[in-house]
């Protein structure tokens, strides 16, 4: 095979696997009537009833319109009813493992450690590893960013803890920053190690760490399965995914079996491949790739690679102009696991070359101020040399934006995958961080908005070692809307300002979605013609304060006109 066409041919093979194994059930036909419905679509903007053939709305009408006959119906109670929700940033991967597996992050004690422990013991089969956990993270979290006395804070396990109640699974989990692991009993003997206290430390825990068996196909299956029921339970239809490439074959083993319940996009992020392409001059022509921006079907579809170009604020690894406010020694370097790739920019702009050249759209994460310039730069560079054209660059995470940047926003069709919910997360050290000034130009969704820039809600789920992102999107709508923490401070909001009403924050958890993937033809809006991708909340999100939306829950889940979450049903 030519080499230059290894990366088309890998993902050419994945959708034509995709499209030729089995396919989702098919739906019938299905009416939804008597409800409140907010279509998204500018020119009807309200409905009352939905009526889906196959996998497509056929009509859609108000009260004065006369409702067809259908056999199979919801009547929805005058329930809020809205294009499914479409979250355009996932790890789907990690998500499935911490679900199933294990998830330690608020557990600081040994009560906590125990019912987790044991829980997973009760998802797993027999002999399964029980792996990471992070406990202590939020402990850590509420002691203060810059982690000066962490270490006086955090608990240490003990194997006695956890012994008696897994002694059918190995048990290798670790501490939030992933320096300590704790081994049960059954991991020790199988790994060869002698430990009273179970805790293993520097070298023995990362050669502990690298002697954990692979996890099997059936597992991974198994994850993104409880994946799947979380999106379902939450009204995502479409999620947007940045697992690795090999998460693809997990999908088409579970759309085989006709249980896909939620549309994937996926956003392989494949630096390795990507710097030899750079490296060996690898420019993908378009009549090569074909039209790369629509790859795949309506199931799982591809369009975009997914890249960095700076770090996070939790590790002060984001790129800013100008130095941290409390730690002025650091801004200077490129820094974080991708600090290599970022650093040699000749290659990185090669690379951006050839997959604009190639028509594969482009997403890369951005969040301190300087990151967010230098990707608008590459952007004029690619309209000097590859022409104007429909390219829906994305900046992922935009966070930071410097105030004479905005500008350059206008009339380019950018688009800012941004998660609202994150605004409430980071807002109690972001001041600290990078100061007063720098702050209004942070999750600056009006702003950007006012400039013509595309939100494109999502959760980043399931979050980093610090904090869990959850995917439900009304925690995402509630944060947008209102710029509060979840107990609801501070009373005006953060940089109130920057507030956007409910109407647009739900634009871009659908809509928003839908058009930065290329997907609007698609989805996005409740219209004719549309996939039947429905979601039905309990409460009417705009009739009433938005404190009580993080209590509110999602009744139905339609993907493709199927019913594929009925809340009634599963309590
Ligand atoms: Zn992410």
């Amino acid at each position: 095979m030519n080499s230059k066409l290894t990366i088309i041919f890998v993902l050419a093979l994945y959708f034509i696997s995709c499209k030729t194994e089995g396919d989702q059930p098919e739906a019938s036909s299905i009416l939804l009537f008597n409800g409140k419905i907010w279509t998204g679509d500018d020119n009807q903007p309200w409905a009352s009833w939905i009526h889906i053939e196959g996998e497509r709305i056929v009509e859609i009408g108000g009260d004065e319109d006369d409702v067809p006959e259908e056999t199979n119906e919801i009547d929805l109670q005058g329930r809020l009813t809205v294009p499914g929700f479409n979250d355009s940033h996932v790890h789907f991967q990690s998500a499935g493992a911490l679900l199933l597996g294990i998830n330690l992050l608020d557990v600081n004690d040994p009560v906590g450690l125990i019912s987790e422990v044991k829980g997973a013991t009760e998802r797993l089969p027999e002999g399964s590893w029980i792996t990471r956990g992070d406990w202590g993270a939020y402990e850590a979290w509420g002691v203060g960013s810059d982690g000066s006395s962490r270490e006086n804070t955090i608990f240490t396990p003990h194997r006695s803890m956890i012994d008696s109640i897994t002694t059918d699974h190995p048990v290798l989990i670790n501490r939030y920053d992933r320096t300590e692991g704790l081994a049960n009993g059954l991991a020790l003997k199988e790994l060869g190690i002698e430990s009273e206290t179970g805790i293993l430390t520097g070298e023995v825990f990362l050669d502990a760490l690298k002697q954990v068996p692979e996890k099997s196909f059936e597992r991974r299956v198994a994850e993104s399965r409880r994946a799947l029921a979380e999106c379902r339970k939450y009204g995502v239809t479409t999620v947007q995914d940045m697992s690795a490439l090999d998460q693809v074959d997990v999908y088409n083993a579970i759309r085989a079996d006709g249980d896909l319940t939620c549309r994937i996009n996926f956003a392989p992020s494949r630096l390795i491949e990507f710097s030899n392409m750079a490296e060996k001059d690898w420019i993908i022509s378009r009549d090569e790739y074909g039209n790369a921006t629509t790859a795949g079907d309506d199931w799982i579809s591809f369009g975009t690679i997914k890249s960095h170009i700076d770090g996070i604020m939790g590790a002060r690894t984001a790129r800013f102009f100008q130095p941290y406010s409390d730690n002025i020694l650091e801004n200077a370097n490129w820094r974080g696991g991708w600090r290599e790739f970022s650093e040699d920019m000749p290659n990185f702009k090669k690379m951006i070359l050839a997959t604009d050249s190639a028509d594969i759209q482009l997403r890369i994460h951005a969040i301190g101020d300087q990151a967010n310039s230098i990707l608008l730069d590459i952007l004029d560079t690619l309209e000097i040399i590859n022409g104007p054209k429909d390219r829906r660059f994305r900046l992922v995470h935009a966070q930071v934006i410097a105030p004479e940047d905005f500008s350059r926003f206008e009339g380019r069709n950018i688009i800012a995958e941004v998660q609202p919910y994150h605004v409430t997360d980071d807002m109690r050290w972001m001041e600290e961080r990078i100061g007063y000034e720098r702050c209004k130009g942070a999750y600056a969704f009006k702003t950007l908005e006012d400039y013509g820039c595309i939100l494109s809600f999502g959760s980043d789920w399931p979050g980093t070692n610090a904090s869990y992102y959850p995917i439900n999107p009304l925690m995402g709508l509630y944060a947008a809307v209102t710029r509060q923490t979840i107990n609801g401070e501070p009373e005006e909001g953060w940089f109130p300002e920057q507030k956007i009403d409910l109407e647009k924050a739900l634009k871009a958890y659908t809509w928003g979605g839908a058009f930065g993937a290329f997907e609007e033809e698609r989805k996005g809006v409740i219209e004719v013609g549309k996939l039947g991708d429905i979601t039905v909340l309990d409460t009417d999100l705009f009739n009433t304060e938005p404190d009580e939306w993080l209590d509110a829950n999602v009744d139905f889940t339609i993907v493709g006109g199927k019913v594929v979450y009925d809340r009634l049903q599963q309590e």
